[in-house]
């Protein structure tokens, strides 16, 4: 969408309201125009149906495809600027990549209170001064109006004029302030909110910056020389080879510039460690944007941030969102974290907006791995992005390799064989902490009937219910549903039900039976629910003593555990032949950041693998070569196979709690995209429909389209023509669907 130069006095304005459809919604200009005269980017409130919603104005035009007169008034105008330039381009991008609806697209990336209309405040201030002819102005002309009378009063009593808040705080409104301007006795101007004056070079830091390795310092003066244009680099680092330190090294240089920096983390990667080091570091504010923010703090971050006056900005995935006034470097950290990736709605991934945020300020973007995904692996691989290594861990020992351990026809004991249960006894005698990484809470898999077969299953999903002991019932992990458990089976009557398989809670029990003297610390979602749980939990551990501890994924990612010398994966098995071609890739990641938590301080690690597949020739790339070995394989395979990174993909996802529903509607679109793929010679490919890989959810069934192309223009061109149609089917409306654009998961 071109910007469209603004007439001065449109007398048509092209709105983005929070709707489905794919289209502005032209609307008359209110009576009274914003100070800074109408165009795009400033937040209006209009009448919606029966409803009165925010919108934001993007054209201003003489003309509308409807008649003039038919056009209804805005009911006012919330801002009086624009939204920031950065934002509403970042906006306009990701609703054209990702094929999303812009009005929806805006109010996502908007913090809450200025979605629901509240007032933008701190990127400027406003002063109301009183005129010449205010100050002449005869005592009887406000005779009627006694407040706007006693409003010029005190505003004649401050020649320099006063900020808004000053007025309002004396009880006079907005509205009287205009009324007075209209009559031309008080004038408005507008302050910009000065940004906080730059840190003197030598007072940026409050703590020292760490002396850094060779590695390290190669590549900090690698990305030095790169800091005032568009330089996407992969600093492609193992595990505790101190990627963090080059980060806070290459954030001095840039706030020194008077530059903002941006850093995005994966979910489970901004823990109040992580904070604390940064603001530890610096001298100056460091901004956190987490799931935790009331709306306000929301707001206040955001604002700051635009403003300049936040210098660094950490958040998660929707940080990305943030404005800038000042942009000077976007870091991305565990660029490969599958949190990143928007799983509904608008199904952005912040990685890849930041590439082309960090594209568009013409500025430095970091992706930081130390199992980067294969797509940057590849644009590192073919020289469009840089790649930066650090091989070397800060500490003495380097990342410990995986021992296999084969699983079969073994007797497990909470999913433990004697073996592994004996290494961790060693290990506790020795002093030190275990790790055992188990990817399944709850106390088993799921419940199963002895004498028939009968398995605990979800009414409302394809999936079994998982057993929890604390408290004890069945557990949808998909949709939530929650059942007692059963006395006896309900297809045979038997009593003999057993879990089946483990996981979190049912390790817990073992290691505790087997080693009542140590302490065992179970870190999962149930365990960590209440806030500060985790933190708590993590600060017991690092006090040192010997302990176990026994978690999902959540203990795999990003902590600092310098006590823990060996680390169990209780099954490595999830990933290896799924149907989906990323869950190798994912697994070997995971796996990979796993085994880093082992050995990081002073004493060598081990790594321990059970699985059942000890001869599979990927697992045993990973193991004896690394995770870089492994990715570079998966990439020829996936190249071969005519795979991302080497093509481009698409998916149309339908979901309807009637089966009927969603086959007809999926079938309809899959032809009609044929039909239109074939006339115009595309040279893009329609699979399906096929059923999702878990085809009921929640009772909803759901189906999926696959678009894949090489270029990745046509492959946008083929998803706009099908959301086009989609939106004129009148069966469309029946079903829900929506387009993923580069899908992580299929
Ligand atoms: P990564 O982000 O690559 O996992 P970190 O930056 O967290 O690694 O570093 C791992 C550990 O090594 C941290 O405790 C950090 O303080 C330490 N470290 C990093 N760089 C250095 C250095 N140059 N000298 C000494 N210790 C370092
Ligand atoms: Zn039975
Ligand atoms: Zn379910």
């Amino acid at each position: 969408m071109p910007d469209i130069p603004c007439p001065p006095a449109p007398r048509v304005l092209g709105i983005a309201m929070p709707s489905p459809l794919r289209r502005l919604f032209d609307y008359r200009p209110c009576q009274t125009a914003p100070a800074a005269g109408w165009q795009p980017g400033l937040r209006v409130r209009v009448s919606f149906g029966r409803r009165q919603v925010v919108g934001v104005v993007l054209e201003c035009r003489e003309h509308s495809t409807l008649p003039l007169a038919d056009l209804k008034p805005i009911e006012a105008c919330l801002d009086d600027a624009p939204l920031p330039a950065d934002w509403l381009w970042l906006c306009r991008f990701t609703a054209r990549y990702y094929q999303h609806p812009l009005g929806g697209t805006l109010h996502q990336a908007l913090p809450t209170l200025l979605r629901q209309g509240r007032p933008l405040q701190g990127r400027t201030r406003e002063r109301w001064r009183v005129t010449s002819q205010g100050l002449d102005a005869a005592p009887e002309r406000l005779a009627r109006a006694p407040r706007q009378a006693a409003l010029l009063g005190m505003l004649r009593q401050h020649p320099h004029g006063l900020v808004s808040q000053a007025v309002l705080a004396q009880s006079f409104t907005r509205d009287q302030l205009r009324a007075l301007a209209d009559k031309g006795l008080v004038e408005r101007s507008e302050e910009p909110l000065a940004a906080p004056p730059l840190t003197e070079p030598g007072r940026l830091l409050a703590e020292p910056a760490l002396p850094l390795n060779h590695e390290q310092a190669a590549t900090l003066a690698a990305l030095h020389e790169g800091l005032e244009a568009f330089h996407p680099c992969l600093l492609h680092g193992v595990t505790g080879s101190g990627k963090t330190e080059v980060y806070l090294q290459l954030i001095e240089a840039v706030v020194a510039r008077g530059r903002q920096a941006l850093v995005l983390v994966p979910e489970i990667g901004l823990t109040p460690q992580t904070l604390a080091r940064f603001r530890r570091r610096f001298r100056m504010p460091v901004v956190a944007l987490h799931s935790g923010l009331t709306d306000h703090e929301r707001l206040d971050a955001w604002t700051a941030a635009a403003s300049g006056r936040a210098p660094i900005v950490i958040g998660t995935r929707s940080a990305v969102f943030t404005p800038l006034a000042c942009p000077g470097v976007i870091i991305v950290d565990e660029e490969h974290d599958g949190s990143f990736k928007q799983q509904e709605g608008l199904r952005y991934h912040a990685r890849d907006l930041a590439v082309a945020r960090a594209h568009h300020h013409h500025i430095p973007l970091v992706l930081g791995s130390a199992t980067p995904s294969l797509e940057s692996l590849q644009r590192a691989l073919a020289g469009d992005y840089r790649h930066l290594r650090l091989t070397q861990r800060a500490s003495r020992h380097p990342p410990a390799r995986l021992e296999l351990i084969d699983l079969r026809g073994r007797r497990r004991q909470g999913g433990l064989i004697p073996p592994v249960l004996e290494a961790i006894g060693e290990t506790l005698a020795a002093g030190h902490q275990v790790l055992v990484f188990i990817n399944r809470r709850g106390f088993a898999p799921t419940l199963a009937c002895h004498a028939c077969g009968w398995l605990a299953e979800c009414d409302h999903c394809d999936a079994r219910m998982t057993l929890h002991r604390q408290p004890p019932l069945l557990a949808c992990h998909h949709c939530d549903r929650r059942r007692p458990l059963p006395d006896a089976c309900p297809e045979c009557g038997s009593a003999d039900l057993r879990p089946l398989g483990s996981g979190t809670e049912r390790t817990e029990e073992t290691l505790a039976e087997r080693f009542p003297e140590t302490p065992v610390y179970r870190i999962d979602r149930d365990s960590t629910r209440r806030r500060d749980a985790l933190e708590q939990l993590l600060g017991e551990v690092r006090r040192g003593a010997p302990c176990l501890l026994v978690g999902t994924q959540m203990l795999a990612k990003g902590h600092h555990l310098p006590h823990v010398t060996l680390v169990v994966v209780v099954n490595a098995d999830a990933g290896l032949y799924a149907s989906d071609f990323r869950a190798l890739e994912h697994s070997a990641q995971l796996l990979e950041q796993v085994a880093g938590r082992a050995g990081r301080a002073a004493h060598r690690g081990r790594v321990l693998v059970q699985t059942m597949h000890a001869d599979d020739p990927n697992l045993r790339l990973l193991a004896h070569q690394g995770y870089d070995a492994l990715a570079e394989q998966l990439l020829e395979e996936r190249r071969a196979a005519a795979l991302p990174p080497f093509r481009f993909l698409a998916l149309l996802r339908l979901e309807s709690p009637r089966d009927e529903a969603v086959q007809a509607l999926a079938g309809a679109a899959a032809r009609a995209l044929r039909d239109h793929l074939g006339e115009h010679r595309l040279d893009v490919d329609c699979l399906g429909p096929v059923p999702a890989p878990m085809e009921r959810r929640q009772n909803r069934y759901h189906l999926q389209v696959m678009l894949t192309a090489e270029k990745r223009s046509r492959l946008h061109a083929a998803v706009a023509w099908l959301a086009t149609w989609l939106e004129a089917e009148p069966a469309a409306r029946r079903v829900r669907w929506s387009l993923d654009i580069d899908p992580q998961t299929l």
